[in-house]
């Protein structure tokens, strides 16, 4: 059985607590290998070879460190299909979607490629008389990075590349579930010539991410994953006295107006809430019809619905592969139970299909008529379940998105510019799509959601991603000529 252990100062190291996680493939159900989990002494270690390598590359000059971060990129780039390879076998995302997840990762390397320019700083010659003033960034420290299970490759590098360009060394905790997509992206990292010890990979559980919570020597913590536990990673590691951005569940809602053009918005609805069995934190799992778009629109769902193929993931005909685990599986149909004996209609009953084999399949599902008190609705599900809710006007639908906890992802479709301007504006989300199911932001904005969907001030990647890893310092210089200097008790004014 494959052993997956730590990252720590360009080594695998084992584990040494004694305890270990399996890890699965999901669409044969097998273990494919076994995890070693963390102990606090495995953290504390790692902490202080990230520490002491801070001291060093904080020192490395930008010009260098950008021509590490190029020599990454083109390792990410010429190894995409291993990474993708690796992400189907523990993930089950299908082949396509997982070089997608890749080419999404490559985006924010390429952000980070440019840190030079987004270092920059500022100037002001001649402020007051004989004074300059400049602001500067500087790294915080060691900073550590806590992911999910649903990308794996993508996730860890929302903050990676942005993290050690802009001088921070760093430790990733990524989810137990598929670990070996992350380890390799960290051995590629290596390799392109980032010297031991910038960034480090600490497999385990609570135990882990509870140190690195409590670490003295941790100054900021990059979380993501489902909202109770993004909360608890906030209040804790804000209470120790660290920055912390913990980016959160969702429910994304997809309103379709009753102008939408049915067979864009079909085709839209069906690729949002199914792609990647519906495991994303901005999958569409509520579609709202405003009027009579509802049958049409479910009509032609439901056309699509029994072409999808859903099956193993390295299978080019697959569209859909498995659930994370046998768990969630069953979770999840039993939010499809819920939602019957509530009164919603089962359109589609994805626990109709079966499949041969243990893999934890669960094919897509349609759920019509659901109303705000039931489960289903209230409930981040994280599968192939798409809720139908039914309103009568715009503002009805926009009343449900604002009365909704989360804030992720929205998304309109409609031909009426004037309405999707007015959703735009209106919308409590942090990100909103136009005629696009699953607005995920590129490289060079940045992406994070509001209320639950959100702990912390700061989003994720792009220009908010360096904010986050940065902190500034202003200087204030002056070189006076000794016959002018004299003492002045006064608050120093500028003049
Ligand atoms: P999760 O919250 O179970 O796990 C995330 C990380 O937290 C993992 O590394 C895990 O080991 C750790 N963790 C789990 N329980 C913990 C505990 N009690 N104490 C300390 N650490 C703990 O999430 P998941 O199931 O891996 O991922 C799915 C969730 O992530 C969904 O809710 C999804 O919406 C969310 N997500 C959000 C975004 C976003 O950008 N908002 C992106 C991707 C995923």
């Amino acid at each position: 059985m494959k052993q997956i252990q730590h990252l720590i100062n360009g080594v695998k190291v084992e584990a040494t607590s004694g305890r270990t996680a399996p890890v699965y493939n999901p669409a044969s159900g097998q273990q494919t290998a076994e995890l070693g989990l963390a102990s606090i002494e495995d953290v504390d270690n790692a902490v202080a070879v990230a520490a002491a390598a801070f001291n060093e590359w904080r020192e490395v000059s930008v010009a260098k460190r950008t021509k590490l971060m190029y020599n990454f990129r083109n390792l990410v780039e010429a190894n995409g299909a291993e990474i993708a390879a690796l992400l189907t076998a523990e993930h089950g995302k299908v082949l396509s979607d997982a070089m997608g997840e890749v080419a999404r990762g490559l985006e924010n390397i390429e952000y980070a490629c440019g840190i030079a320019e987004l270092l920059k700083g500022s100037y002001s010659t001649n402020a007051s008389t004989g004074v300059d003033v400049y602001t500067i960034r500087q790294p915080l420290g060691v900073v550590a990075g806590i992911t999910p299970f649903n990308f794996p490759a993508m996730v860890p590098l929302w903050t990676i590349p942005n993290a050690i360009a802009s001088g921070n060394t760093y430790i990733l905790k990524p989810s137990e579930r598929d670990p070996s997509t992350p380890m390799f992206v960290a051995e590629l990292l290596h390799e392109a010539g980032f010297p031991d010890g910038v960034l480090n990979v600490v497999n385990g559980d609570k135990v882990a991410v509870d140190r690195l919570l409590e670490h003295p020597d941790v100054q900021a913590v990059s979380f993501v994953g489902s909202t109770p536990i993004a909360k608890y990673i906030y209040e804790t590691g804000t209470a120790n006295g660290k920055r912390v951005q913990a980016l959160a569940g969702a429910k994304n809602h997809m309103v379709v107006l009753p102008d939408a053009e049915v067979g864009v918005a079909a085709d839209a609805a069906v690729s949002a809430a199914y792609g990647s069995a519906g495991e994303r934190c901005m999958a569409i799992s509520v579609l709202v019809t405003v009027g009579d778009v509802a049958d049409p629109l479910l009509e032609a769902i439901t056309e699509r619905m029994a072409k999808l193929q859903v099956g193993d993931g390295t299978n080019p005909d697959s569209e859909m592969g498995p659930l994370i685990t046998g768990e969630h599986r069953d979770r999840v149909a039993g939010y499809i139970d819920q939602g019957a004996h509530a009164g919603a209609r089962i359109v589609v009953d994805g626990r109709e299909q079966t499949f041969e084999g243990d893999g934890f399949f669960l094919a897509p599902t349609l759920i019509d008529n659901v109303t705000t008190d039931m489960s289903v609705y209230q409930d981040e599900i994280f599968g192939p379940v798409l809720s139908v809710v039914r309103v009568d006007s715009y503002a009805d639908a926009l009343k449900l998105i604002q009365d909704n906890p989360w804030g992720n992802g929205a998304a309109i479709f409609t031909r009426d510019g004037g309405v999707a301007r007015a959703f735009q504006e209106d919308v409590d989300a942090g990100m909103v799509g136009i005629n696009v199911p699953i607005p995920v932001p590129v490289g060079y904005h940045s992406f994070g959601g509001w209320n639950d969907s959100l702990f912390g001030d700061t989003t994720m990647y792009g220009p908010e991603g360096v904010k986050f890893f940065t902190r500034p310092k202003v200087v204030t210089s002056r070189w006076p000529d000794p016959a002018t200097s004299s003492v002045d008790l006064g608050f120093p004014r500028n003049q």
